[in-house]
């Protein structure tokens, strides 16, 4: 997730009125604008967030919730869970997956590392759908198709970055020459 992309990136516009409110960041000295959680925070608001990065402010900064360090959704740690056939990528994927997804959003910024969420969701199987029924289709609020905007979304090289390591390991399988390939975002179990 990254704040840039549901505050609207109001750039080169001095004054807007919206619904976004300060936040003063106490590290920082300065406001970060984003939405009224009604006395809540991000992190609060709901359990389903895991964790922002904002880059209104310098330094830019990554907040991790609370809740991206017991996500249930998500393995305790890489290779906590053996790899089964057909078991999806997103089953797979660590808590410190959070971390290096929003360091994506870091490094390359808000508005270069689009999460291509309409809606809102990090599937690889959503993902794979935009790919084959509607690569050249721009999502609604988006200057760019879809295969343009997933090859920058930080959650494939998430799925990427997994899927090789997984690809890597050997101690789930009989015979130094199999591997377990998410290639096509399912396990499967090839000979090398
Ligand atoms: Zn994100």
């Amino acid at each position: 997730m990254s704040i840039a992309r549901r505050f609207g990136a109001q750039q080169g516009a001095l004054w807007i009125k919206t619904a976004y409110v300060p936040y003063w960041s106490d590290d920082l000295k300065e406001y970060v604008f984003d939405e009224n959680y009604g006395g809540k925070t991000y992190c609060t608001v709901s359990n389903q967030n895991l964790g922002v990065t904002q880059d209104q402010t310098k330094p830019s900064t990554i907040t991790l919730c609370p809740s991206a360090f017991t996500n249930p959704q998500a393995t305790a740690n890489l290779g906590s869970k053996a790899p089964k056939v057909r078991m999806s990528i997103d089953k797979v994927l660590p808590q410190s997956g959070t971390f290096y997804h929003e360091l994506f959003h870091l490094v390359w910024g808000s508005e270069d590392s689009p999460d291509v969420e309409l809606p809102k969701c990090y599937s690889w199987k959503t993902t794979q759908l935009w790919l084959e029924d509607s690569p050249n289709i721009k999502p609604g609020g988006y200057d760019e198709d879809y295969q343009h905007l997933i090859r920058r979304n930080p959650e494939s090289y998430l799925w990427f970055s997994v899927g090789y390591w997984l690809f890597l390991q050997t101690q789930w399988s009989d015979s130094s020459n199999q591997r377990w390939s998410f290639d096509t975002g399912v396990a499967r179990l090839i000979s090398i």
